[in-house]
């Protein structure tokens, strides 16, 4: 057996004890949750719930050495290449287990970031914490006048003793009302050139003077925050990386969270697209050449995004990133949409009038998300400019 069967095996075993075959979907229509939500949007116990089963979970798969495949061996991880790491997922994805979207950002984007940029007792802290799901962290990065343009955040930290006081206000923070710690930019010298005052810090998320106000959305639930930091104290040696160069530990967390982004919804996408082709069917239109030349162009932009994705996770370690990452995400972002307006296009004024037809008006849910999908992890113009630049050689757009 390669090395590659007997992980296979290791993984499957370990599963069997552990989870239940997950049932495949037979999409019915009429039956069970339409479920066409494109963010999580649970509240209250139920949130709470899903947060300890995530973390349980989480534990589990980490006490049996599955739960940092690639991580680096002297902080518990495995130490294997990402093609493990892609056999554990498609393995698991067979089981019903946890959904571990409540701890997404910190084993995505805030824990790998801790790995390049933080200091030992960091990594041992946080990175492992949250691998071993214990710790949920949040990424606190945006600012109501610091999106795109991340440079200008204007929280500032200020040196006082041995502490920093941070004060200002984060928007957008997916997660933070039930995280533990959050990696925070702020500006520790502002007559330093924008990109050059920067500094990044571990804040914990109980700390005296932090408060989370969740962010009613458009399709109804409160899957983001605003987070307001009033002269909070943290300690020196939560500090990530050298004073004065946050701007280098966010250039690397926002390329592992663009991987990320990418990485989730073809299975998303896949259910989104079974369930057009009935409401065709059912909205009797499977028969239109208009209707089944939209839902061919759609087939067809699935699979150069599937393919596409293939790829880039056929690509050793590090290669694949910048452009390749920034052209996933923008074809999974566009065609969540493009799902999106042929549903709005075959219900007319049923998706936006709630007729209490089974997998209708459900439809507003996806259309509304599929919005901010082209927002979050860098916006389609960012990520348009970043390919123009690097992979095509075009000049460079006018700051
Ligand atoms: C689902 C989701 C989850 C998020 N989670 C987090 C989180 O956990 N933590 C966090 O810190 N932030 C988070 N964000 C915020 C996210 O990073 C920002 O929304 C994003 O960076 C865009 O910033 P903005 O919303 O301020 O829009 P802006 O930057 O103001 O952009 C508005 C519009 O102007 C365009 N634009 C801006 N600059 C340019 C330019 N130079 N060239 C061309 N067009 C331009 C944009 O493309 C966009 O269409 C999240 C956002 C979303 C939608």
């Amino acid at each position: 057996m390669t090395e590659e069967e007997v992980f296979e095996h290791e993984a499957t075993c370990f599963l069997e004890r552990h989870a239940c075959p997950r049932a495949p979907e037979e999409l019915r229509w009429g039956e069970g949750p339409e479920e066409l939500t494109i963010f999580h949007e649970t509240t209250g116990a139920a949130e709470q719930r899903e947060v300890e089963e995530a973390k349980r979970w989480q534990a589990t798969r980490w006490q049996a050495g599955f739960g940092w495949i690639c991580g680096p061996p002297q902080y518990g991880g495995r130490g294997l290449p990402a093609s493990f790491d892609r056999i554990y997922r498609s393995v698991e994805a067979g089981y019903a287990v946890a959904d571990l979207s409540p701890l997404r950002i910190g084993l995505s984007t805030v824990g790998p970031s801790l790995v390049v940029n933080g200091s030992d007792v960091q990594i041992r802290r946080f990175a492992v914490g949250v691998h071993a799901g214990d710790i949920v962290a949040c990424q606190l990065f945006s600012e109501p006048d610091a999106g795109s343009d991340l440079a200008n955040l204007k929280t500032r930290a200020v040196a006082d003793g041995k502490v920093w006081r941070l004060s200002g206000q984060k928007v957008w923070t997916s997660n933070a009302q039930f995280a533990d710690v959050g990696l925070a930019l702020a500006r520790t010298d502002p007559d330093a050139p924008q990109h050059r005052g920067l500094t990044a810090f571990l804040v914990p998320m109980d700390s005296v003077g932090v408060q989370v106000r969740p962010i009613r959305q458009l399709t109804g639930g409160a899957s983001f925050n605003e987070v307001f930091l009033d002269d909070v104290e943290v300690a020196d040696d939560l500090r990530v990386g050298a004073t004065g160069e946050g701007w280098r530990v966010a250039l690397s967390t926002l390329s592992t969270e663009r991987t990320a982004t990418g990485d989730r919804s073809h299975a998303l996408t896949g259910r989104g697209f079974r369930l057009l082709r009935t409401l065709a069917r059912r909205q009797g239109q499977g028969d239109d050449p208009a209707v089944r030349q939209a839902l061919a162009h759609l087939h067809a932009r699935l699979e150069v995004a599937r393919y596409h994705q293939l790829r880039i996770q056929a690509a050793a370690y590090g290669e694949g990133e910048g452009p390749p990452r920034a052209m996933d995400k923008l074809l999974l972002a566009g065609n969540l949409q493009a799902i999106g307006e042929v549903a709005a296009r075959l219900l007319g004024p049923k998706v936006a009038a709630d007729t209490g037809e089974w997998g209708t008006y459900a439809w507003s849910r996806w259309l509304l998300g599929a919005t901010g999908y082209r927002l979050g992890g860098g916006t389609d113009e960012i990520l348009k400019t970043m390919i123009a630049e690097k992979a095509l050689g075009l000049p460079r757009a006018p700051s």
